[in-house]
């Protein structure tokens, strides 16, 4: 797609229509979070797998870590590396794969090229992914395939969620209780459960009213649309007609099949996603055979470098949409010399260029003029997480597929029979919500994601203490609560890469370290020293980057708290120096040796 020259760009005229386009969109109820009781309880029900009666189970093990996603996993891997024994692993799905087991809807793959996405492939053997874009059943096989591996699965307890967790000082234990009844003590507690766990549901009256069938994308009901995850045809929906809420991620992979398969597909749009180009790929079999070891963990940091501008990364060994983007408006040479305002101005031209070429795509394949018009995003790139597929846009031009933009204010109601936008009702047999998770931006707390509080040192709570703002070491540890780790979901005082698998891996290996470090000084516990916590939250606070104006600017989303800039304690944030010099704080730290600002006992 050619790109407009600079000369070409009204940067002023854009900048008027970002803010149209946002303003419309703010306030209403994007920022209410419906609770998952009485009768949208259903939406958390597990489809896949029938839960099993089992026996309470009381005991002591090494590790208990809450989540068996791929963070979970990564961790579990990490501390047999360095001898750890009884791990239990405890998950509210039926299975490991975390959002994998969750989220089986038709088209769903990671848009993360999979070499670097699956972790620890050559530590676990058995097949590469043949594709560049993975699926999420093959992602969820290797998720298994690594619960085999490090034997993870053997102690694990599955559809089981923890309901509390307290430090017992006397016994220098933690206690974890469960909705099973399940007792379970360990030296160590680690929570792993990720950023994506939490349904969001629309704040739209009537909701429960609804009578036709209806899901969450996470929650795919195959029984009534047939089909597979595998198949990406859903024949039972011929003579059906559905609505899908949400154009996010999840909505770009599912609008296609849900297009071919339907009677008639409506696509209930809020905010148009950028949608570049994916170009997914099969790999060479025999290139893949004569990766030289160690090719996957270079492939991973090397991706990570291009992205954030690391001296190491000579060539682009993925070189896929990220990375292209990411050179063009972030980490380009050409912004080496410029003064802040030459490179405030040639980072918005930059962004103006791409979102050209995105709003540009849309002209070339959408037919319908007013859909396509309504189909263009209108705000800078990275204000909403970029989308990528090559067959979403196709979609609208399908005889039987609708596009129902709701001017940035969403559903307006919803009844026994369908939906209301704009005072239009639509009928609808089918309702599918891709309205994604509740992120932490948007008003939901850790502790609120966890699902329960965990009592420290004299009965301190971690939900008391993080009310305010996260205090941490590295995002990982916190003092008052010994032997606990935290793998962070995003914006948690440590990292985020694109690739959220490397920061799970480096967090989880530096985890695995002072557990193994301990054993082998014969300590039973560590906990923080506050002088420690408190320099790391300053440090989180004096590297934090401004980019309020930015962000008032930006469409509301999961970035600005939905409009809501004052949302989130700056506490919360990332660290702001990016993840290349976290990495490097981390591993100067283990390598200095001295745990320091742990004390041990
Ligand atoms: P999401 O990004 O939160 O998108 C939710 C969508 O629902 C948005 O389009 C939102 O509109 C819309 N929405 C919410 N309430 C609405 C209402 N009342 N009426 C109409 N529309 C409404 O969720 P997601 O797409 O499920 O993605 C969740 C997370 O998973 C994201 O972090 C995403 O990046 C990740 N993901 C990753 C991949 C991958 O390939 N790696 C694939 C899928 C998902 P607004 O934009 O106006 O808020």
């Amino acid at each position: 797609m050619e790109s407009p020259t600079a000369d070409q760009i009204d940067i002023e005229a854009l900048r008027e229509k970002y803010r149209v386009e946002r303003d419309k969109r703010l306030g209403g109820s994007r920022r209410e979070l419906p609770e998952l009781v009485g009768p949208l309880a259903h939406y958390a029900d597990d489809p896949h797998t029938p839960a099993q009666p089992r026996e309470a189970i009381r005991d002591v093990v090494d590790v208990v870590v809450v989540g068996a996603g791929l963070g979970g996993l990564c961790i579990g891997a990490s501390l047999r590396d360095v001898g750890v024994e009884r791990i239990r692993m405890i998950d509210a799905a039926g299975d490991v794969g975390g959002v994998w087991y969750w989220n089986r809807y038709p088209g769903a793959r990671c848009d993360v090229d999979s070499l670097i996405y699956l972790p620890l492939l050559e530590e676990v053997g058995g097949p590469l992914p043949k594709e560049k874009y993975a699926r999420a059943a093959d992602i969820l096989a290797h998720a298994q395939r690594i619960a085999k591996h490090y034997r993870l699965d053997e102690d694990a307890l599955f559809h089981t969620s923890v309901v509390g967790m307290e430090w017992d000082e006397s016994a220098t234990e933690w206690i974890t209780r469960t909705d099973r009844g399940d007792e379970i003590r360990s030296q160590f507690v680690i929570l792993a459960n990720g950023p994506l766990t939490r349904i969001k549901l629309p704040a739209v009256p009537g909701i429960e009213t609804f009578e036709g069938e209806s899901f969450h994308t996470s929650r795919w009901n195959y029984g009534y649309t047939g089909g597979s995850p595998v198949s990406e045809d859903l024949p039972d929906l011929r003579d059906k007609v559905v609505g899908v809420v949400g154009t996010g991620a999840t909505g770009l992979q599912c609008v296609p099949p849900l297009g071919r398969s339907a009677q008639q597909l409506y696509v209930f749009q809020r905010t148009p996603s950028t949608v570049s180009v994916r170009d997914n790929q099969t790999f060479d079999e025999k290139w893949l055979a004569e990766l030289e070891p160690g090719w996957q963990m270079r492939r991973i940091e090397n991706f990570t470098q291009v992205l954030y501008g690391g001296k190491e990364a000579t060539e682009d060994l993925v070189h896929d949409g990220w990375t292209e983007v990411w050179r063009r408006l972030f980490v380009n040479e050409r912004f080496a010399q410029m003064s802040h305002d030459e490179l405030e101005h040639a980072k918005e031209v930059a962004d103006a260029q791409k979102m050209e070429e995105v709003r540009a795509r849309i002209d070339a394949t959408v037919h319908d003029r007013a859909t396509a018009e309504a189909l263009k995003p209108y705000y800078a790139y990275i204000c909403k997480r970029p989308g990528f597929h090559d067959e979403y846009l196709e979609t609208f031009n399908l005889p039987n597929v609708s596009l129902v933009d709701t001017q940035g204010q969403g559903l307006e109601a919803i009844d026994a029979t369908g939906v209301w936008v704009e005072g239009q009702h639509y009928d609808l047999d089918c309702l599918v919500f891709a309205t994604g998770f509740e992120a932490n931006e948007a008003g939901s707390s850790f502790i609120r994601r966890l699902g329960f509080d965990v009592l420290g040192r004299s009965q301190v709570s971690l939900d008391a203490k993080w009310s305010s703002g996260l205090s941490t070491l590295h995002g990982l540890m916190s003092a008052n609560f010994p032997n606990l780790f935290v793998l962070p979901s995003p914006s948690a005082q440590n990292a985020e890469p694109v690739n959220y698998i490397h920061g799970a891996l480096v967090n989880a290996r530096h985890m695995a370290y002072v557990v193994g470090e301990m054993r082998s000084r014969g300590a039973r516990l560590f906990d923080v020293e506050e002088a420690a916590e408190d320099a790391w939250v300053d440090t989180i606070l004096d590297r934090s980057i401004d980019d309020a104006a930015f962000l008032e600017a930006c469409t509301p989303g999961r970035r600005n708290g939905e409009g809501r800039l004052d949302a989130r304690p700056k506490a919360n944030r990332n660290f702001g120096g990016g993840p290349l010099e976290f990495f490097e704080i981390l591993a100067d730290w283990r390598a200095k040796g001295d745990l320091a600002g742990l004390s041990l006992e």
